[in-house]
């Protein structure tokens, strides 16, 4: 049985009050908030272990040590990677995706060649390619998406020359909340011989992933938005891949020896980990991924799924409502608008009542510019929200509309 009560009773921020009024979060693409296993994991660690990873022979550095490898372990186990050599820590999705650029770029990317990215992109995942752009020239091209928020698969396949070398695409949408059909996206580019990247940042807090069975070549996401701390992420590749590439920062831990005339790289994961890792944000990671685990990631995309459906079915009753994506495939984010109301008004006033949302472009300012708008307003549930908390968005949009 999923307890939503008793679910958030582990999350002590959603007890808080705001302008005397209950909270209500639904910021949660944004960030998510923490469970107490979590915060206690960190504060322990300060508290009881705290030494520097892979460098002292003295007991609190091993400790440190193994549970910083424990969590690397328990991250390949939670989106099934072959091995923990896979399994590289960065600062986020962002971090995942400037490496993946510089790093692939370096070794597999020349002028002319194409890299294939979609239109409902983060800006994470396009100025990281267009940066790369000012060093080898690449061609970016995009997949377009129809009205309802979902890619043109046609237009995709029509999409490869021989000069493609990379798809990079998020797996669920952080504004139109579409889940992508990565399974066949990448399908189709392996039949073309092409590697795939997928975004993660917003469908591996929603859904159970499997690297091996989407056989995703590059897999990217955030500890913050799955209810771990801020500062820590992921990036998993295919340990062929990782091997050819060079790395992506110097400095320590990623070196095997250092000379002047010449220094030679760590083995992976290391060759892409320069400097101190943050070691205790990867444990409260671990903690975050295995308290998903516990509930279970399909009873917690279960009731993501049925807030959503509600959610959907509530806001399309209100008059003016517009609401931006409608894929069939849609995960649990609402991006709207309502009438001639303004998303920074309709925002601020929402926030007024206590309730938490999003407004703006949402770092995705291409896809804003395809939709004919600059900005929205954004809910997005995480697994912790309750239908009541729904009544309240939309019963503070009716109060906001009629204020209009
Ligand atoms: N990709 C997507 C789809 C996102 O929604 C986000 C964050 O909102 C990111 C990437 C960037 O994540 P981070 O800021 O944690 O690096």
């Amino acid at each position: 049985m999923y307890d939503v009560y008793k679910i958030r009773e582990d999350f002590p921020i959603l007890s808080r009050e705001v302008y005397k009024r209950p909270l209500v979060y639904l910021d949660n693409g944004a960030t998510t908030q923490k469970p107490r296993i979590v915060v206690d994991s960190l504060v322990n660690e300060y508290y009881s272990v705290n030494a520097n990873v892979h460098r002292g022979v003295h007991f609190l550095s091993q400790q440190a040590t193994e549970l910083h490898e424990a969590s690397r372990e328990t991250v390949r186990g939670f989106i099934n990677a072959r091995s923990v050599q896979e399994i590289i820590f960065t600062r986020g999705t962002t971090e995942s995706m400037n490496l993946l650029a510089y790093s692939f770029g370096e070794a597999f990317l020349n002028d002319g060649d194409e890299v294939i990215v979609s239109v409902m992109e983060h800006h994470s995942n396009i100025v990281p390619w267009q940066l790369l752009q000012q060093r080898k020239k690449i061609v970016l091209k995009v997949i377009p998406m129809n009205d309802k928020g979902e890619l043109l698969m046609d237009e995709y396949r029509n999409l490869f020359t021989e000069r493609t070398k990379l798809v990079s695409v998020a797996h669920v949408s952080n504004v139109l909340g579409t889940v992508n059909p990565v399974q066949e996206i990448i399908q189709i580019a392996h039949a073309h011989g092409v590697p795939v990247a997928v975004d993660g940042a917003q469908s591996t807090p929603h859904i159970p992933i499997d690297v091996q069975a989407l056989d995703a070549d590059f897999f990217a996401f955030s500890g913050h938005k799955i209810y771990g701390p801020t500062g820590v992420g992921v990036l998993y590749g295919k340990e062929q891949l990782l091997e050819k590439m060079p790395p992506y920062q110097g400095g320590g831990e990623m070196i095997q020896n250092v000379s002047f005339e010449k220094t030679t790289f760590n083995e992976l994961p290391f060759k892409f980990e320069a400097g101190t890792p943050d070691y205790v944000a990867t444990t409260g990671l671990a903690k975050a991924l295995e308290y998903c685990a516990a509930l279970g990631m399909e009873n917690i995309a279960n009731h993501e799924q049925m807030l959503t459906a509600y959610a959907m079915e509530k806001m399309s009753q209100i008059e003016g409502m517009r609401i931006f994506g409608q894929a069939e495939h849609k995960d649990a984010v609402i991006s709207f608008l309502v009438g001639q109301i303004h998303h920074l008004d309709l925002g601020t006033l929402l926030d007024r009542l206590g309730i938490a949302v999003r407004t703006g472009h949402h770092c995705a300012e291409p896809l804003m510019r395809r939709l004919g708008i600059e900005g929205t307003v954004r809910a997005s549930f995480a697994l912790y929200n309750t239908k009541e908390e729904v009544d309240a968005l939309v019963n503070g949009i009716e109060r906001v509309r009629k204020m209009f």
